[in-house]
């Protein structure tokens, strides 16, 4: 596309990549000769936006951690769905909600133009799943998806990829011969009572067996749903995420526009009207520190530092951040949150004011500068009720960790959106069409990577609790970044808070049992 062209376009920029900046440990004043020098610079230089305290942080500014002014008997880190479901967990507890970000939502938080929601992150659930139950409990009804996905390559819309659409792929007979026998092969494998010997293997090992188009499909849903491309993603989880799709999976995906966004918007919905005080946005948790029989949680609002005293803490946010955050956690429990790997993730989506593309719900384009697009009212397309007044298209772009730095910048991110629509353009003669808005939401650490060993070792080094203090968040669970388990860590994490308030025996023990892994 000409620069002239694409300049008629609008293109905005949004989300933080300072999910992927996060607090170290330089925050921590050390009571030495050191930092009490450093005492008069280290007053808190905070612009009040997340970006400045992350680079703060990163450039090595001291902060001195007040005492506690405040008491809550639950802190929750994080207002991502994990953060969100615990608060609505622990309705009429005394809790405290703390956010980075101007609102809520982390992962899973819906945008909306000129009416009409559309997901920034998270697309689906699974009929029946914790965030399908947790979406009913508060008054949302998920409707299936009810199609299977086609793919679309060479210029070809291939219907239902799996099953009746091997055998239209427009690859040369060999090729098609090469999905058909992985198919097969994946077909008879036992692969649950071998959970643990495939998840300490990389799914190339499987995959590089057959043509390469096979592994290049791999490659595009792969990073989509797990961040991984094939050589980095445990053999566990690409094999059964290949048996689920092979054996009709899909059938269960249930959504409304906004993708899983729709939850935390009707969560902050349901509680705020209640909880208004007790949900802080714009609180950035610089430390988390067991003192006493207590937590003391610091976090920095308004360029001011506040510490709360907690008798239980929730910790919902990325392993990785948390690493940073949580004080006298074991050497190797550390080591573990920080192996966990973490996908840079932009999602684009193009506003079309005509129909463009009401075809499938989600659409595999291998080859390309995204791996797929989502239709964002496709669930509601057909209601009486309904109109679409624009055509939605959410675009995933996961990239490789070693293009985290794109996301940094406006102008890569605005070029990185621009390739997109441009490649689009390209994947059916009938795309060609300039849309009237091009949104790019960028986040720089949101999906953890599906990495062999991560979900029947790493994972539960990383998650072990602490005596008073939780690790939630979907990245405790698995074997993928799910919103579902985000919501059932937080319905176990709500669990445990109860029983350590009321002093009773087991909650140790019920945040182990819900590490346990589980075949699907
Ligand atoms: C592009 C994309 C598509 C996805 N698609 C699906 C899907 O289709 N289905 C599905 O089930 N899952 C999907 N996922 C995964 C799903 O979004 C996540 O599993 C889920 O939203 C994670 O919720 P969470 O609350 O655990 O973490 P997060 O959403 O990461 O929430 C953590 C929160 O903590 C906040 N925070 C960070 N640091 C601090 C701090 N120091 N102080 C205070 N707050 C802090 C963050 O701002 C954030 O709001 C997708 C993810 C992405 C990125």
């Amino acid at each position: 596309m000409s620069h002239s062209r694409r300049d008629f376009i609008r293109f905005v920029v949004a989300g933080s990549v300072a999910s992927g900046c996060p607090v170290d440990t330089a925050l921590i004043p050390v009571p030495d000769a050191e930092s009490t020098n450093s005492k008069t610079s280290s007053a808190p230089q905070v612009e009040g936006e997340h970006f400045e305290i992350c680079h703060q942080v990163r450039d090595g500014h001291h902060f001195d951690l007040p005492a506690a002014t405040a008491k809550a008997d639950i802190v929750i880190v994080g207002g991502g769905v994990a953060g969100l479901s615990a608060a609505y967990f622990l309705r009429g507890k005394d809790w405290l909600l703390l956010e980075k970000e101007n609102h809520f939502g982390g992962n899973a938080y819906q945008e909306e133009f000129d009416g009409q929601p559309f997901a920034t992150g998270s697309a689906y659930a699974y009929r029946g799943d914790e965030g399908d139950q947790l979406a009913s409990e508060i008054g949302l009804k998920l409707p299936l998806v009810n199609m299977p996905d086609p793919t679309l390559v060479n210029k070809t819309y291939v219907p239902d990829t799996w099953k009746t659409g091997i055998t239209q792929l427009p690859y040369p007979k060999e090729v098609v011969a090469s999905f058909l026998k992985f198919r097969e092969d994946v077909l008879k494998m036992k692969i649950n009572p071998r959970m643990a010997e495939l998840d300490a293997l990389p799914f190339s090992k499987f995959t590089s067996a057959y043509a390469p188009e096979v592994g290049q499909w791999w490659d595009i849903f792969g990073p989509s749903n797990w961040g991984a491309t094939t050589p980095d993603t445990s053999a566990y989880v690409g094999l059964y995420n290949a048996n689920d799709l092979f054996t009709g999976g899909d059938g269960k995906r249930a959504i409304l526009p906004g993708g899983l966004g729709c939850i935390t918007h009707k969560l902050v919905e349901v509680l705020q009207p209640q909880y208004k005080d007790r949900m802080l946005g714009d609180a950035t948790v610089v430390a988390a520190a067991p003192d006493n029989g207590a937590v003391a949680v610091t976090y920095i609002r308004e360029g001011k530092l506040t510490t709360v005293s907690a008798k239980a803490v929730l910790m919902c946010t990325p392993k990785h951040i948390t690493s940073r955050i949580v004080q006298d956690l074991p050497a190797e429990q550390r080591t573990a949150m920080r192996r966990t790997r973490f996908a840079p993730y932009p999602v684009v989506n193009l506003i079309f004011d005509k129909p463009v593309y009401n075809r499938a719900y989600d659409n595999w384009c291998p080859g390309n500068s995204f791996t797929d697009f989502i239709v964002a009212d496709w669930t509601v397309r057909n209601d009486p009720a309904y109109k679409q007044k624009n055509n939605i298209l959410s675009f995933y772009a996961p990239l490789r960790e070693e293009f985290r730095s794109t996301l940094l910048d406006e102008a890569d991110c605005k070029t990185l959106a621009a390739r997109v629509l441009s490649d689009f353009q390209k994947v059916l003669p009938e795309f060609n069409v300039d849309p009237i808005e091009v949104r790019i939401y960028r986040r720089g650490h949101p999906m953890f990577m599906s990495t062999p060993g991560q979900y029947t070792k790493n994972r539960i080094a990383a998650a072990h609790p602490m005596d008073r203090i939780y690790f939630g968040g979907n990245d405790s669970g698995g074997p993928e970044s799910l919103t579902s388990e985000a919501v059932r860590l937080s319905q176990v994490g709500a669990e445990w808070a109860n029983l350590i308030l009321a002093g009773k025996p087991g909650a140790k023990e019920l945040a182990l049992k819900a590490l346990a892994p589980v075949a699907d």
